[in-house]
């Protein structure tokens, strides 16, 4: 019995419920919820399962939370709301006895913060309920912390240099468009970028650092440091790392659009006074940006992330390179969404599946790399993500 409850009906919750059904021999029942319920019943439309249940719930608020979970009896939660909900969902799984899982950090509403501090904090509390969180179970964060607990357990003594490595080099034929919720995007992209290096954290200017990394069947492509959540759980959980950073490529055309949003003020997330009205500038430009759901139809190439790292086996330095290409065609054919809502939901739902097989059970709050990696790599080969591997090879960084 694995009766699994997805909160949230967006890109990735769409991915998430489809493949959650293809492999009903873990997921006997299944619920989606989300603000909008009309959502949730077009996903099971599309499907076609009408035994998957829906419901509406407002996922800011925990005493509605209780009273769905109390209502459903999940076992675990895989939390695909955004990043906003996951205090409250985890707060509520506490009361209602329930597991969780997510794909993103806390994130403050009025603060584009980035850090693990605050879900770290329920630690005990999951750990005296006997219940498990799993953290950051998307592509990245999520199998960019698998790839690095695979290279750990099986060719590593000590990683020294870890360098994730993330490029989209699809194109969905739209000016501008974000491949995942606007306001989360653009709020991550925004920030100041950081990277880890020798103890310290060094800080740098928005998309400041930047190189051409060359991507397997995709060629040379220049790729912007950022900080990303990963790199935070990663050099705790590998203290032997000396460096670690955290690359994205983005096209001219996308980079042009970003400045002027931010030059005009668009990407603002205070409330502003409009006609009388409230509004906060970012969440309106998501109201007038394409929908990231929307992108699939027409998009094509294929996104490649990775790990590149660099470290000593048996006395010997050695380098190491493991990698994921997605096609959007493929992932659109497969769910009818792009590959960056394939490469998020996949994931999602095997870490979901390794819970109900019982292999990553560990009352507390835990982040990925630190259960073990070689079943859900295994599944990532069968689940539509496969993997490849480069070995000492020179990783360009
Ligand atoms: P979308 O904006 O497409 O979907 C979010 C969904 O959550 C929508 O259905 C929305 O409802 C629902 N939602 C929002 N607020 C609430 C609320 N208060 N109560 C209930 N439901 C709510 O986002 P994506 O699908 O693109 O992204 C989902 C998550 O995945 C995000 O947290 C994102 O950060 C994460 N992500 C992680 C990645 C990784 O690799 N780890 C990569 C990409 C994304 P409504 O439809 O009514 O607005």
């Amino acid at each position: 019995m694995g009766r699994v409850l997805i909160i949230g009906a967006g890109g990735v919750g769409t991915v998430v419920a489809h493949k959650v059904a293809q492999n009903s021999d873990i997921f006997t029942d299944i619920m989606i919820a989300s603000r909008t319920r009309s959502k949730c019943d077009a996903i099971v439309e599309a499907i076609g399962n009408p035994a998957i249940q829906t419901a509406q719930v407002d996922a800011d608020h925990v005493e509605e939370l209780v009273a769905l979970f109390n209502n459903f009896k999940p076992e675990l939660v895989i939390n695909v709301a955004l990043p906003y909900q996951d205090l409250t969902i985890m707060e509520a799984c506490l009361q209602a006895g329930v597991n969780y899982l997510d794909t993103a950090n806390y994130e403050p509403l009025d603060e584009a913060h980035f850090e693990y501090s605050w879900q770290w904090a329920y630690h005990e509390r999951f750990k005296e309920a006997g219940l498990t969180a799993i953290l950051g179970c998307g592509f990245d964060p999520g199998v960019s912390g698998i790839f690095t607990a695979y290279a750990a357990k099986h060719y590593f003594d000590e990683i020294h240099y870890l360098d994730i490595v993330d490029c989209n080099a699809g194109d969905h034929h739209k000016a501008f468009a974000t491949n995942f919720n606007p306001e989360i995007n653009i709020r991550e992209i925004t920030q100041k970028g950081r990277y880890y290096e020798d103890g310290k954290w060094v800080e740098t200017g928005s998309l400041e650092i930047h190189q051409p990394i060359t991507y397997p069947n995709i060629g040379p492509r220049e790729s912007y440091l950022l900080y990303h959540e990963e790199l935070e759980s990663l050099v705790k959980n590998y203290p032997t790392i000396k460096r670690a950073r955290f690359w994205m490529t983005f096209g001219q055309e996308y980079l042009t659009h970003l400045r002027v949003i931010q030059n005009i003020g668009m990407a603002r997330i205070d409330e502003i006074d409009y006609n009388g009205q409230k509004i906060v500038p970012i969440q309106f430009l998501k109201a007038v940006l394409p929908n990231p759901q929307d992108l699939g139809e027409n998009y094509t190439g294929e996104t490649s992330i990775g790990c590149r790292i660099r470290g000593i086996k048996d006395g010997k330095e050695r380098t190491y390179y493991v990698y994921n290409n997605c096609s959007h065609e493929a992932a659109y054919k497969e769910t009818g969404m792009q590959g960056v809502s394939y490469t998020t939901g996949v994931p999602a739902m095997i870490g979901a599946m390794m819970y109900f097989k019982g292999l990553w059970k560990r009352p507390g709050v835990n982040n990925v790399e630190e259960f073990d990696p070689d079943p859900f790599m295994d599944q990532l080969n069968k689940q539509g993500l496969p993997w490849h591997e480069e070995f000492d090879k020179d990783l360009e960084l």
